[in-house]
C-alpha cells in the first residue's frame, strides 16, 4: 500500500447501473479522462467515464503537484497556457480545498552551464510572453531567503501552480458528477467496437455501451489497451519514486527544483521531494520493439536511469491479447501500485537538505512509487486512432500530465464533438512516430 496520507478516497460508484448508450464513453479516471469528463457534462454532451480502480488512483493522485508552464517543451506551451487558465477557471469551486495555489516555480542551478541552459529554454519561451524571469546568484539567494551564493542563478515563473494531487482529481470528478457526466469505478473497458470504420461501443466488463466517440485517458495502460486492437503506440512505462516529508520550515512556497532533488511546499507544511529523471526503465516486449526510438532519452539519462526487466515481460500485466468475454490485464491490476525505491527516497532527502539547509530536520513521512507513461520525444499523443474514426487518445503524458492535464481533456473533448480545439494538436500527432 502507498504511504502517502493523502490516498485518493474511492465513492464506492462500481454499483451503479451501467448506462447502455453515451454520446461519448471516457476511459481512465486520471486527471485527462476526468477533466475530458468535465468540460463534456458542462457542454451538454451525455457522457460515461469507466475507471478499473478508482478515480486519481494511478499517476494523477502520485505526482509532485506542480502545475507549471516554466521549463516546458515550446511545442506543448500554448496547450500549457489554455491549462492554467482551466486549472482557474474548472477548478474555481473546489480550488480551497484541494490546496490550488499560485505559489511560483523556481528552478536554481548549481554550476554555469546549467544556468546558461536554464537561459536558453527562457530565449526559446519568449515568443509566449510568460513571466519567467532570470535571477543572478544575489537575487536567487535573496528569493530563497539565505545569505550564501550556493546558486550560480535562477528561472523563477511567479505565475506557476501547485495543487494537492490526491485531493484534486477527485474534487474535479465531483464537479463532474455535478454536471452531469456519470463516473463508474470499478469497471474496466475490455476494448472497443467498431461499425464501418467508426467506433460504435466500449465494451467492459459489466457490459457494452455503444456511443458516438471513444476517449482513452488510460495512462500507462494506453499502449497495452490499443495493442490489443492491433495498433502499436511508442509508450513506456517508467518507474518514479516520490516522498514527502514532516512539517519544516517554509524556503519556497511553490515549487524549487534542483537536478539531484526537487521540493514542493505541501499545504501540510511538509515538501513532496523527487528527483528528476530518477527512474527505473521497465523492459517491456514493447520497449524493445520501440527501443530506436527510445535511444535519444535513454542517452541523455544514461546515469539517472535504472533498466530491469519488468513485471510486464514475464506475461503478468498487459502482454499478449485477449477476447472481450475474458478477463483483461485491467481487471487483474485495478490500481497500479508499484514499489518504491527506498534507498533512492532516503538519498534525495538527505540531498534536498544539503542543498537548501533551511529544510531543517524534516524527516522521511511517506514514499510512494507511480508508473509514468513517457513517449520518445516526450510530448503527448493527442490523435483520432487510424481506422476507427471517433477513437481520440489522450495519452503519454510523460512526466508533466498533472499540470497539462485540464487543457488536454478540454482539447480532446473538442476533438471527440467535432468542434476546433482550443489550440493546435499537430505536435501531438501520433504519425510523428511513423517512419
Ligand atoms: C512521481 C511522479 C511525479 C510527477 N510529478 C508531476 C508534476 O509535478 N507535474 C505534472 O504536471 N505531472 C507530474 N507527473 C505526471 C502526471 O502525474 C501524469 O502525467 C498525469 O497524472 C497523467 O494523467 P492521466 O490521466 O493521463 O493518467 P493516470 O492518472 O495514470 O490515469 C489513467 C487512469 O486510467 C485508468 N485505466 C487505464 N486503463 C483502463 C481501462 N482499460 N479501463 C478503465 N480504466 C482504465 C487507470 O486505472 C488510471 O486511473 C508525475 C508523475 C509521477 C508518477
Amino acid at each position: 500500500m502507498p504511504t502517502r496520507s493523502d490516498t485518493p478516497p474511492q465513492s464506492g460508484s462500481g454499483q451503479q447501473p451501467l448506462p447502455k448508450t453515451a454520446d461519448v464513453v471516457v476511459i481512465g479516471g486520471g486527471i485527462v479522462g476526468v477533466t475530458a469528463a468535465l468540460y463534456l457534462a458542462r457542454h451538454g454532451v451525455s457522457v460515461v467515464l469507466v475507471e478499473k480502480g478508482y478515480i486519481g488512483a494511478e499517476q494523477s493522485s502520485r505526482n509532485w503537484g506542480w502545475i507549471r508552464k516554466q521549463g516546458r517543451d515550446p511545442a506543448e506551451l500554448p496547450l500549457m497556457i489554455e491549462s492554467a487558465r482551466e486549472w482557474n477557471q474548472i477548478a474555481a469551486p473546489v480550488a480551497r480545498e484541494i490546496r490550488l495555489g499560485t505559489v511560483g516555480t523556481t528552478y536554481v542551478s548549481l554550476t554555469e552551464a546549467e544556468f546558461a541552459e536554464r537561459c536558453d529554454w527562457v530565449e526559446q519561451a519568449k515568443p509566449f510572453q510568460l513571466d519567467t524571469k532570470i535571477l543572478g546568484p544575489r537575487e536567487t539567494a535573496a528569493l530563497l531567503g539565505r545569505d550564501d551564493q550556493k546558486f550560480t542563478g535562477a528561472i523563477h515563473t511567479p505565475s506557476d501552480m501547485t495543487a494537492e494531487p490526491a485531493l484534486a482529481v477527485p474534487a474535479l470528478g465531483r464537479l463532474a458528477r455535478e454536471a452531469g457526466a456519470t463516473l463508474i469505478e470499478g469497471c474496466a473497458a475490455r476494448g472497443v467496437e467498431r461499425s464501418a470504420g467508426r467506433v460504435s461501443h466500449v465494451v467492459t466488463e459489466r457490459g457494452a455501451i455503444a456511443c458516438q466517440s471513444v476517449i482513452l485517458g488510460g495512462g500507462a495502460w494506453s499502449r497495452t489497451f490499443l495493442e490489443n486492437i492491433g495498433i502499436f503506440i511508442p509508450q513506456l512505462a517508467i518507474r518514479s519514486t516520490a516522498l514527502r516529508t514532516t512539517p519544516g520550515p517554509q524556503i519556497h512556497p511553490g515549487g524549487l527544483g534542483a537536478p539531484p532533488a526537487s521540493v514542493r511546499r505541501r499545504s501540510d507544511g511538509g515538501y513532496t521531494i523527487g528527483r528528476t529523471n530518477a527512474s527505473r526503465f521497465d523492459l517491456v516486449p514493447a520497449a524493445f520493439r520501440h527501443f530506436a526510438a527510445y535511444l535519444p532519452v535513454l542517452k541523455s539519462r544514461w546515469n539517472t536511469i535504472q533498466l530491469r526487466a519488468g513485471r510486464e515481460f514475464f506475461g503478468d500485466l498487459g502482454h499478449g491479447r485477449w477476447q472481450l468475454d475474458q478477463i483483461t490485464p485491467f481487471e487483474r491490476t485495478r490500481v497500479l501500485d508499484p514499489a518504491p525505491n527506498r534507498a533512492l527516497a532516503r538519498d534525495m532527502l538527505e540531498t534536498a537538505k544539503r542543498l537548501h539547509p533551511g529544510l531543517g530536520n524534516i524527516q522521511i513521512a511517506g514514499v510512494w512509487a507511480g508508473m509514468i507513461d513517457v513517449t520518445p520525444d516526450e510530448l503527448p499523443i493527442i490523435d483520432e486512432i487510424p481506422g476507427w474514426a471517433g477513437l481520440w487518445a489522450a495519452t503519454g503524458m510523460s512526466g508533466h500530465g498533472f499540470g497539462i492535464g485540464p487543457g488536454v481533456g478540454r482539447v480532446v473533448g473538442e476533438l471527440a464533438t467535432g468542434r476546433r480545439p482550443i489550440v493546435d494538436i499537430s505536435p501531438f500527432a501520433l504519425s510523428r512516430f511513423s517512419p
